[in-house]
């Protein structure tokens, strides 16, 4: 009787557990159910504010699946060896998100992450596997750990490849309860779903990413860009394009481009590169540029089958180097010019003075062809000087200094004096006061910039008139002005002359020789002193006056460059 007794107890129990082992089961499957829910987060997570939405719903989610107060993913950051806290966490302020970092090596975060073994702890103070700093600061009594992996799976669903990307905690059961390994079973699978859902959204962010940077990066560089498709529409106008075009930005896209682009010669060009599937290069000029020069150079986009599926074209304003070459063209044939009329009136000279052998001519004629055979060399010096420097400079060279004590009234006085005695028609005059200082500077380059300057003074001043060079100091620089009464400089022009190889377009200067390189030199050696130089004042037909502007100590980095 007591055994029957007994065995009947036996049963109650038996089926007891047998009734629990069912809830228990129902109770995971509809788990595993919610679980599964989680992995519908939208395949287009936009940006992060979503991903943090999306990863916010997770942590909380899985806290209140495992009954835990604390959700927590850490993730592996390989650059400084360490798992960190993927914000948001459920349970965790912000100071302890930021505070909780572990090496890979250590508690039990590093453990799981190193070895993809789960961990369960129930007295988080006492294990020897946790970090006490960690536990108090967190607050943590007991736990279960998880590692983060995604897989990759083939079309029969094998695992093909697994990356352990973190790990996954929860900590504190709540009502006082343990962990167990149905919570540990139950993270686990929950951590399989959560992986895939971070990795596809840190993949996603990555693309959106390189993408945007892909198009900041087309819309900054300073080529335009236009990108077609094979039916012809525009697919991508950068900022660059759209303005070589005069195209208003968002208009165009997804529009023929024969629409958008005003220009025929470009339409023809990406059209012909589609037909034939060659790259083509060309260079057009763009009305809607005001004229500019391109080099248009197309490239195509290809599937994988080979096929072209969009035309690239990229276009760099060659403008300023047609403009350059062209210029130096012109400069060229300038230059042969003005080598060949001093030699040509030095070789005439001389010719006439040997054959000379009677003594036909006076002394004082001898003398005045001299004084000629003397400028035309001063003359081509100049011109030498000025072309060697160029060539210095266009070869990267910075022109050496070599500084001293200058007094440039002195130089002024030379020089003045030199052209007085070619020219009857100027005056030339300096006007310095008493106490001008002397600078410290390269007397050479000095000589040569006021040289230029009183020298273009009398040439564009071809009636005569007065020529000046006037100075003022003040404490820290010198002044000096060049003034003539020429033909003068419409306005528009005083900054473009000191271009190289810019020449005035002054009707009345067209047959005065010139190499336009004069002024470009004059800038350059004033500003190598620490200077300036610009067009105080010039009015057609009236004249004009060039100011300089000398430090009379050199600034450090013109000293520095100096040595
Ligand atoms: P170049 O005299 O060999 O042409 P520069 O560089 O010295 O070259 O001068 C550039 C242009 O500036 C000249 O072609 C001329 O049109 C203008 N220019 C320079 N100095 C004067 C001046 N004093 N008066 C009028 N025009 C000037």
């Amino acid at each position: 009787m007591e055994d029957v007794q007994q065995l009947q107890e036996e049963l109650r129990r038996l089926k007891l557990v047998v009734e629990d082992l069912e809830h228990k089961k129902r109770y995971l499957e509809e788990q595993i159910k919610a679980a599964r829910s989680m992995s519908d987060v939208p395949a287009a997570i936009v940006s992060r504010p979503d991903l943090q939405h999306v990863l916010s719903r997770l942590v909380k989610k899985v806290a209140m699946i495992l009954q835990g107060e604390k959700c927590v993913i850490m993730l592996f950051d390989p650059e400084v060896g360490e798992l960190q806290v993927l914000p948001p966490a459920m349970g965790l302020n912000e100071e302890q998100v930021r505070a909780f970092r572990v090496k890979d090596t250590e508690g039990i975060s590093g453990h799981v992450f190193r070895t993809g073994e789960s961990v369960v702890f129930q007295d988080a103070v006492r294990d020897p596997r946790t970090i006490k700093d960690h536990v108090a600061f967190l607050q943590v009594r007991n736990g279960v750990t998880v590692s983060l992996t995604t897989k990759r799976k083939d079309e029969d669903e094998r695992v093909i490849e697994e990356r352990r990307i973190g790990v996954m905690h929860v900590f504190n059961k709540r009502f006082g309860q343990d962990f167990n390994q149905d919570d540990r079973r139950l993270l686990e699978m929950l951590a399989e779903q959560a992986a895939a859902v971070i990795a596809n959204a840190q993949l996603y962010i990555k693309v959106v990413e390189e993408k945007k940077r892909l198009e900041d990066t087309l819309e900054s560089i300073h080529s335009g860009v236009l990108v077609v498709d094979r039916e012809g529409e525009v697919v991508l106008l950068n900022d660059a394009g759209r303005r070589i075009f005069a195209v208003v930005e968002g208009d165009g896209l997804g529009r023929q481009m024969a629409e958008v682009i005003p220009d025929a010669e470009v339409v023809t060009l990406l059209a012909e590169s589609l037909r034939t599937e060659e790259e083509l290069a060309r260079e057009v000029t763009v009305a809607a540029a005001s004229d500019r020069i391109f080099q248009a150079q197309t490239s195509l986009m290809k599937n994988e089958d080979g096929h072209p599926t969009n035309v690239v074209a990229i276009f760099n304003d060659i403008t300023e180097i047609r403009n350059i070459e062209r210029m130096k063209t012109a400069f060229v044939s300038t230059v042969s010019h003005e080598l060949r009329t001093p030699l040509t009136s030095i070789k005439g000279f001389i010719s006439t003075l040997l054959e000379d052998r009677q003594g036909y001519y006076d002394d004082e004629t001898k003398h005045e062809f001299y004084a000629i055979i003397d400028a035309e060399c001063e003359r081509l010096h100049r011109l030498i000087q000025d072309l060697l420097n160029i060539a210095r400079i266009e070869e990267g060279h910075v022109l050496d200094l070599h500084l001293g004590t200058v007094d440039i009234p002195e130089i002024a006085a030379r020089i003045c004096a030199a052209h007085q005695s070619y020219t009857s028609k100027h005056q030339l005059a300096c006007q310095f006061p008493a106490d001008f200082p002397d600078i410290i500077a390269d007397a050479d380059r000095v000589h040569q910039i006021l040289e230029n300057l009183v020298s273009n003074a009398v040439k564009y001043s071809p009636e005569g008139g007065q020529v000046w060079v006037r100075g003022s100091a003040d404490t820290n620089s010198v002044l000096i002005e060049v003034s003539d009464q020429g033909h003068g400089i419409p306005q528009q022009n005083w900054e473009r002359i000191f271009q190289r190889f810019h020449r005035g377009d002054n009707e009345d200067d067209s047959h005065v020789p010139g190499t336009g390189i004069g002024l470009y030199l004059v800038r350059y050696l004033t500003e190598a002193h620490g200077g300036e130089v610009r067009v105080l004042n010039s009015e057609v037909g009236e004249g004009s006056t060039f100011v300089v502007r000398l430090p009379i100590q050199p600034p450090d980095h013109v000293l520095r460059a100096a040595r």
